[in-house]
């Protein structure tokens, strides 16, 4: 099962290859890259939210196409807007914890990046009533030392498979040509960002082209799912 999409374009080759070699050693739910490819399904994920402009002008896509995905929220921002954190859940997407500042877990101690993620994951809950059970690390830096400090506070670290960019492309038209001209297979997840404009205006091509595929898009707990049944 195809839908086109884009996949990194520049490799960081020793960072891609220790990734490779955890998700083939790591089972699904300590570190996730890509789910099973034996499902025709596939993960949205949205990090760096929420965004009081274009979380929700993004959920109302999602809605009308009827688009289930996964929120990597910071938790300093949810702070701000616990209103659009709700509304994520309640409209049934799964939330994930994407630490409290941002700051990349290469430049923070375990013990700093214990405390982003414990903190947001209480907000994030008494929020919602939900623990979130998935972790993204920003940038995807994750030392192994640090790794295990998040594992050990209950999460999988989720990266992904498919990267379109969206942080760094100017347009709409840019983002829509790199989704048509490359592949996205059964299991991807793929990475974007509703603290940025662009996302939210392609939601109806990928819902179009799935449904030329016969792919769904699924919360990464159920792509995780997908592949233990
Ligand atoms: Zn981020």
């Amino acid at each position: 099962m195809k839908i086109r999409t884009l996949r990194a374009a520049r490799p960081n080759w020793p960072r891609q290859l220790i990734r490779a070699a955890m998700a083939t050693l790591l089972p699904q739910h300590i570190f996730l890259v890509k789910g099973s490819a034996s499902r025709p399904a596939i993960s949205l994920t949205f990090d760096d939210g929420p965004h009081p402009e274009y979380t929700p002008r993004l959920l109302d896509q999602l809605g009308e196409h009827q688009i289930s995905a996964t929120f990597f929220l910071i938790g300093r921002e949810a702070e701000l807007y616990p209103e659009l954190v709700r509304r994520i859940v309640q409209e049934g997407h799964q939330l994930g914890n994407h630490t409290w500042h941002h700051a990349p877990p290469d430049q923070v101690s375990a013990r700093a990046l214990a405390d982003e993620v414990h903190r947001t994951q209480q907000l994030l809950t008494d929020l919602t009533g939900q623990v979130p059970r998935v972790f993204r690390p920003p940038l995807g830096k994750l030392t192994p030392g640090k790794f295990a400090c998040v594992w050990r506070l209950g999460l999988t670290t989720v990266l992904w498979s498919v990267d379109p960019k969206d942080y760094q492309v100017d347009s709409v038209a840019e983002l829509r040509r790199r989704l048509l001209d490359h592949p996205c297979r059964s299991g991807d997840i793929v990475l974007m960002h509703d603290s940025r404009p662009l996302a939210l205006e392609v939601i109806a091509d990928l819902a179009r082209m799935a449904e030329q595929a016969r792919v769904e898009f699924v919360t990464i707990s159920k792509l995780m799912n997908a592949g233990s049944d």
